[in-house]
Protein backbone atom coordinates (compact mmCIF):
# COMPACT_ATOMS: atom_id res chain seq x y z
CA UNK A 1 0.00 0.00 0.00
CA UNK A 2 1.55 3.35 -0.63
CA UNK A 3 0.71 7.11 0.94
CA UNK A 4 0.24 10.32 -0.81
CA UNK A 5 0.46 13.46 0.29
CA UNK A 6 0.73 14.91 -2.66
CA UNK A 7 -1.70 15.48 -5.39
CA UNK A 8 0.39 14.84 -8.36
CA UNK A 9 2.21 12.03 -6.94
CA UNK A 10 -1.25 10.14 -6.83
CA UNK A 11 -2.17 11.59 -10.18
CA UNK A 12 1.20 10.16 -11.68
CA UNK A 13 0.26 6.83 -9.96
CA UNK A 14 -3.67 6.88 -10.89
CA UNK A 15 -2.26 7.85 -14.69
CA UNK A 16 -0.46 4.53 -14.59
CA UNK A 17 -3.11 2.37 -13.44
CA UNK A 18 -5.74 3.89 -15.84
CA UNK A 19 -3.87 3.21 -18.59
CA UNK A 20 -3.82 -0.43 -17.92
CA UNK A 21 -7.46 0.11 -18.19
CA UNK A 22 -8.19 -0.57 -14.13
CA UNK A 23 -11.38 0.71 -12.68
CA UNK A 24 -10.77 2.91 -9.42
CA UNK A 25 -12.58 3.50 -6.62
CA UNK A 26 -12.70 5.92 -4.10
CA UNK A 27 -13.59 5.91 -0.10
CA UNK A 28 -13.59 9.88 0.97
CA UNK A 29 -12.99 9.96 5.04
CA UNK A 30 -11.84 11.87 7.75
CA UNK A 31 -10.10 9.71 9.27
CA UNK A 32 -10.17 7.90 13.11
CA UNK A 33 -11.31 4.78 11.15
CA UNK A 34 -13.81 2.01 12.28
CA UNK A 35 -15.93 -0.60 11.17
CA UNK A 36 -17.97 1.48 9.53
CA UNK A 37 -15.28 2.78 7.34
CA UNK A 38 -13.90 -0.33 6.28
CA UNK A 39 -17.12 -1.86 5.09
CA UNK A 40 -16.83 0.57 2.56
CA UNK A 41 -13.16 -0.12 2.03
CA UNK A 42 -13.98 -3.68 1.51
CA UNK A 43 -17.01 -3.23 -0.90
CA UNK A 44 -14.27 -1.09 -3.29
CA UNK A 45 -11.87 -3.47 -3.57
CA UNK A 46 -14.45 -6.09 -3.93
CA UNK A 47 -15.45 -3.78 -6.79
CA UNK A 48 -12.28 -2.59 -8.81
CA UNK A 49 -9.10 -3.43 -9.49
CA UNK A 50 -7.60 -0.38 -7.20
CA UNK A 51 -9.00 1.70 -4.47
CA UNK A 52 -7.64 4.62 -2.95
CA UNK A 53 -9.32 6.56 0.49
CA UNK A 54 -8.70 9.57 1.13
CA UNK A 55 -8.39 10.56 4.80
CA UNK A 56 -8.58 14.20 5.41
CA UNK A 57 -10.17 16.22 8.32
CA UNK A 58 -11.93 18.96 5.92
CA UNK A 59 -11.64 22.13 7.77
CA UNK A 60 -14.33 23.90 5.84
CA UNK A 61 -17.10 21.73 6.37
CA UNK A 62 -17.17 22.06 9.97
CA UNK A 63 -19.24 25.31 11.35
CA UNK A 64 -18.00 24.55 14.89
CA UNK A 65 -14.78 25.09 15.57
CA UNK A 66 -14.77 23.46 18.61
CA UNK A 67 -16.05 19.97 16.73
CA UNK A 68 -13.00 20.48 14.44
CA UNK A 69 -10.36 20.52 17.33
CA UNK A 70 -11.82 17.43 19.02
CA UNK A 71 -11.97 15.29 16.24
CA UNK A 72 -9.98 12.11 16.65
CA UNK A 73 -6.57 12.23 14.90
CA UNK A 74 -4.95 9.01 14.43
CA UNK A 75 -3.30 8.47 10.82
CA UNK A 76 -1.33 5.61 11.98
CA UNK A 77 -3.94 3.27 13.12
CA UNK A 78 -6.32 4.40 9.92
CA UNK A 79 -3.32 3.15 6.92
CA UNK A 80 -2.88 -0.32 9.12
CA UNK A 81 -7.09 -0.62 8.92
CA UNK A 82 -6.96 0.34 5.12
CA UNK A 83 -4.14 -1.60 4.32
CA UNK A 84 -6.24 -4.65 6.35
CA UNK A 85 -9.14 -4.09 4.41
CA UNK A 86 -6.77 -4.67 0.79
CA UNK A 87 -6.50 -0.85 -0.71
CA UNK A 88 -3.70 -0.01 -2.56
CA UNK A 89 -3.43 3.88 -1.83
CA UNK A 90 -4.33 6.17 0.59
CA UNK A 91 -4.35 10.37 -0.13
CA UNK A 92 -3.50 11.86 3.15
CA UNK A 93 -3.24 15.57 2.16
CA UNK A 94 -2.06 19.00 4.19
CA UNK A 95 -4.82 21.33 4.56
CA UNK A 96 -2.81 23.46 1.93
CA UNK A 97 -2.19 21.15 -0.51
CA UNK A 98 -5.99 20.77 -0.66
CA UNK A 99 -6.37 24.13 -0.69
CA UNK A 100 -3.60 26.09 -1.83
CA UNK A 101 -6.05 29.18 -2.28
CA UNK A 102 -9.47 29.82 -0.12
CA UNK A 103 -12.34 27.54 -1.59
CA UNK A 104 -14.84 30.42 -2.46
CA UNK A 105 -17.10 28.01 -4.62
CA UNK A 106 -21.14 28.12 -3.39
CA UNK A 107 -22.78 24.88 -3.59
CA UNK A 108 -26.23 24.53 -2.25
CA UNK A 109 -28.98 22.33 -3.81
CA UNK A 110 -32.01 22.98 -1.88
CA UNK A 111 -34.07 21.23 -0.68
CA UNK A 112 -31.33 18.42 -0.05
CA UNK A 113 -28.45 20.88 1.40
CA UNK A 114 -30.82 23.02 3.46
CA UNK A 115 -33.23 21.22 5.46
CA UNK A 116 -32.33 19.38 8.94
CA UNK A 117 -28.31 19.19 8.91
CA UNK A 118 -27.87 22.12 6.35
CA UNK A 119 -30.37 24.37 8.50
CA UNK A 120 -28.49 23.36 11.77
CA UNK A 121 -25.36 23.19 10.81
CA UNK A 122 -24.69 26.56 8.10
CA UNK A 123 -22.45 25.71 5.76
CA UNK A 124 -21.66 22.42 6.35
CA UNK A 125 -22.51 20.75 3.25
CA UNK A 126 -21.32 23.84 1.02
CA UNK A 127 -17.84 22.24 2.60
CA UNK A 128 -18.70 18.44 1.84
CA UNK A 129 -19.40 19.83 -1.95
CA UNK A 130 -16.02 21.26 -1.69
CA UNK A 131 -13.97 18.79 -0.74
CA UNK A 132 -15.78 15.49 -2.54
CA UNK A 133 -15.67 17.59 -5.88
CA UNK A 134 -11.66 18.09 -5.56
CA UNK A 135 -11.59 14.71 -4.51
CA UNK A 136 -13.06 13.52 -7.67
CA UNK A 137 -11.47 15.99 -10.03
CA UNK A 138 -8.19 14.61 -8.17
CA UNK A 139 -8.91 10.75 -8.62
CA UNK A 140 -11.49 10.17 -11.26
CA UNK A 141 -13.09 7.29 -9.95
CA UNK A 142 -15.24 5.62 -11.58
CA UNK A 143 -17.32 4.70 -7.76
CA UNK A 144 -16.88 6.45 -4.73
CA UNK A 145 -18.36 4.83 -1.71
CA UNK A 146 -20.59 6.49 0.60
CA UNK A 147 -22.28 5.28 4.17
CA UNK A 148 -25.59 5.82 4.69
CA UNK A 149 -24.87 6.63 8.38
CA UNK A 150 -24.26 10.21 7.04
CA UNK A 151 -27.74 9.93 4.60
CA UNK A 152 -28.94 13.25 3.42
CA UNK A 153 -24.88 13.48 2.94
CA UNK A 154 -25.82 11.09 -0.02
CA UNK A 155 -28.28 13.00 -1.38
CA UNK A 156 -26.41 15.98 -1.43
CA UNK A 157 -23.42 14.12 -3.08
CA UNK A 158 -25.93 12.71 -5.65
CA UNK A 159 -26.87 16.34 -6.34
CA UNK A 160 -23.57 17.50 -6.38
CA UNK A 161 -22.57 14.75 -8.93
CA UNK A 162 -25.64 15.87 -11.92
CA UNK A 163 -24.50 19.38 -11.32
CA UNK A 164 -20.02 18.90 -11.77
CA UNK A 165 -21.66 16.04 -14.42
CA UNK A 166 -19.01 14.23 -12.94
CA UNK A 167 -18.55 10.66 -14.54
CA UNK A 168 -18.82 8.60 -11.35
CA UNK A 169 -21.35 6.25 -9.97
CA UNK A 170 -22.30 6.75 -5.93
CA UNK A 171 -22.36 3.36 -3.88
CA UNK A 172 -24.43 3.56 -0.94
CA UNK A 173 -23.31 1.01 1.68
CA UNK A 174 -24.98 0.58 4.60
CA UNK A 175 -24.67 1.64 7.95
CA UNK A 176 -22.98 -0.58 10.38
CA UNK A 177 -23.67 -0.44 14.01
CA UNK A 178 -22.21 -1.41 17.52
CA UNK A 179 -24.13 -4.55 18.72
CA UNK A 180 -26.02 -2.45 20.74
CA UNK A 181 -27.44 -0.44 18.18
CA UNK A 182 -25.36 2.90 18.19
CA UNK A 183 -24.21 3.78 14.78
CA UNK A 184 -20.54 3.27 14.50
CA UNK A 185 -18.67 7.16 14.26
CA UNK A 186 -15.72 8.69 14.88
CA UNK A 187 -16.40 10.99 17.21
CA UNK A 188 -18.13 8.17 19.38
CA UNK A 189 -14.58 7.38 20.58
CA UNK A 190 -14.95 10.91 22.28
CA UNK A 191 -17.90 9.73 24.47
CA UNK A 192 -17.08 8.81 28.23
CA UNK A 193 -18.47 5.54 29.63
CA UNK A 194 -21.40 6.62 31.60
CA UNK A 195 -22.25 8.92 27.94
CA UNK A 196 -21.34 5.67 25.96
CA UNK A 197 -23.68 3.20 27.66
CA UNK A 198 -26.72 5.94 27.00
CA UNK A 199 -26.40 6.52 23.67
CA UNK A 200 -27.93 3.16 22.07
CA UNK A 201 -31.37 4.36 23.36
CA UNK A 202 -31.37 6.54 20.51
CA UNK A 203 -31.78 3.56 18.08
CA UNK A 204 -34.01 1.45 20.33
CA UNK A 205 -36.16 4.41 20.40
CA UNK A 206 -36.03 4.99 16.75
CA UNK A 207 -36.36 1.44 16.08
CA UNK A 208 -39.21 0.97 18.19
CA UNK A 209 -41.30 3.70 16.64
CA UNK A 210 -41.57 1.67 12.89
CA UNK A 211 -43.65 -0.19 15.11
CA UNK A 212 -46.30 2.77 15.82
CA UNK A 213 -46.99 3.22 12.21
CA UNK A 214 -50.80 1.71 12.60
CA UNK A 215 -51.64 3.44 16.16
CA UNK A 216 -49.47 7.00 15.61
CA UNK A 217 -49.77 9.46 13.38
CA UNK A 218 -46.37 10.97 11.41
CA UNK A 219 -46.91 13.91 13.90
CA UNK A 220 -47.71 11.80 16.93
CA UNK A 221 -44.63 9.49 16.18
CA UNK A 222 -42.52 12.63 16.14
CA UNK A 223 -43.50 13.98 19.48
CA UNK A 224 -43.09 10.40 21.24
CA UNK A 225 -39.39 9.92 19.85
CA UNK A 226 -38.49 13.41 21.04
CA UNK A 227 -40.12 13.01 24.38
CA UNK A 228 -39.18 9.35 24.98
CA UNK A 229 -35.17 10.35 23.98
CA UNK A 230 -35.45 13.63 26.07
CA UNK A 231 -36.93 11.76 28.86
CA UNK A 232 -32.83 10.06 29.34
CA UNK A 233 -31.14 12.27 31.25
CA UNK A 234 -27.56 13.11 29.06
CA UNK A 235 -29.76 12.91 25.80
CA UNK A 236 -31.28 16.02 24.47
CA UNK A 237 -32.53 16.01 20.67
CA UNK A 238 -31.39 18.64 18.43
CA UNK A 239 -34.11 17.99 15.89
CA UNK A 240 -35.88 14.71 14.59
CA UNK A 241 -37.47 14.95 11.22
CA UNK A 242 -39.96 12.48 9.45
CA UNK A 243 -39.19 13.51 5.49
CA UNK A 244 -39.76 12.40 2.16
CA UNK A 245 -36.69 9.93 1.69
CA UNK A 246 -36.08 11.29 -2.22
CA UNK A 247 -36.95 15.36 -1.49
CA UNK A 248 -36.20 15.50 2.08
CA UNK A 249 -39.01 17.51 2.98
CA UNK A 250 -41.37 16.81 5.69
CA UNK A 251 -44.24 14.06 5.38
CA UNK A 252 -47.67 14.95 7.22
CA UNK A 253 -49.18 12.06 6.39
CA UNK A 254 -48.19 8.18 6.72
CA UNK A 255 -50.24 7.68 3.03
CA UNK A 256 -47.90 10.67 1.60
CA UNK A 257 -45.21 8.88 0.66
CA UNK A 258 -44.23 4.82 -0.65
CA UNK A 259 -40.39 6.42 0.65
CA UNK A 260 -40.22 7.80 4.50
CA UNK A 261 -37.50 8.51 6.90
CA UNK A 262 -36.89 9.57 9.88
CA UNK A 263 -33.86 11.52 11.06
CA UNK A 264 -32.42 12.70 13.88
CA UNK A 265 -29.29 14.22 15.83
CA UNK A 266 -28.93 14.41 19.52
CA UNK A 267 -26.76 15.52 22.01
CA UNK A 268 -25.09 13.40 24.03
CA UNK A 269 -23.36 14.26 27.33
CA UNK A 270 -21.65 16.97 29.26
CA UNK A 271 -19.65 18.20 26.17
CA UNK A 272 -21.95 17.27 24.37
CA UNK A 273 -21.24 15.05 21.30
CA UNK A 274 -23.51 15.37 18.61
CA UNK A 275 -24.52 11.80 17.47
CA UNK A 276 -26.90 11.60 14.51
CA UNK A 277 -28.87 8.62 13.20
CA UNK A 278 -31.78 7.79 10.89
CA UNK A 279 -34.67 5.16 10.47
CA UNK A 280 -36.50 3.92 7.11
CA UNK A 281 -40.45 4.31 7.64
CA UNK A 282 -41.07 2.98 4.41
CA UNK A 283 -39.49 1.92 0.93
P1 LIG B 1 -16.42 10.33 7.84
O1 LIG B 1 -15.01 9.91 8.07
O2 LIG B 1 -17.25 10.42 9.08
O3 LIG B 1 -16.55 11.51 6.92
O4 LIG B 1 -17.08 9.13 7.04
C1 LIG B 1 -16.55 8.70 5.80
C2 LIG B 1 -17.54 7.80 5.13
O5 LIG B 1 -17.79 6.66 5.96
C3 LIG B 1 -18.91 8.48 4.93
O6 LIG B 1 -19.43 8.13 3.66
C4 LIG B 1 -19.73 7.91 6.05
O7 LIG B 1 -21.11 7.89 5.77
C5 LIG B 1 -19.17 6.52 6.16
N1 LIG B 1 -19.46 5.97 7.49
C6 LIG B 1 -19.14 6.52 8.69
N2 LIG B 1 -19.65 5.77 9.69
C7 LIG B 1 -20.33 4.74 9.11
C8 LIG B 1 -21.09 3.65 9.60
N3 LIG B 1 -21.28 3.46 10.90
N4 LIG B 1 -21.63 2.79 8.71
C9 LIG B 1 -21.46 2.99 7.38
N5 LIG B 1 -20.75 4.00 6.84
C10 LIG B 1 -20.19 4.87 7.69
Amino acid sequence: MKVFENIVDLQNELFEVRKEGKQVGLVPTMGALHEGHASLIERSVKENAVTVVSVFLNPTQFNDKGDLDRYPRTLEADCKLIEACGAQYVFAPTVAEMYPMPDTRQFEFPPQSTVMEGKKRPGHFNGVCQVVSRLFYIVRPNRAYFGEKDWQQIAVVKRLVDYINADVEIVECPIIRDEDGLAKSSRNSLLAADERAIAPNIYRILKASTEWQNSLTIKETHSRVIAEINAIEGLEVEYFDIVDGNTLLAVNEWADSAYIVGCITVYCGKTPIRLIDHIKYKG
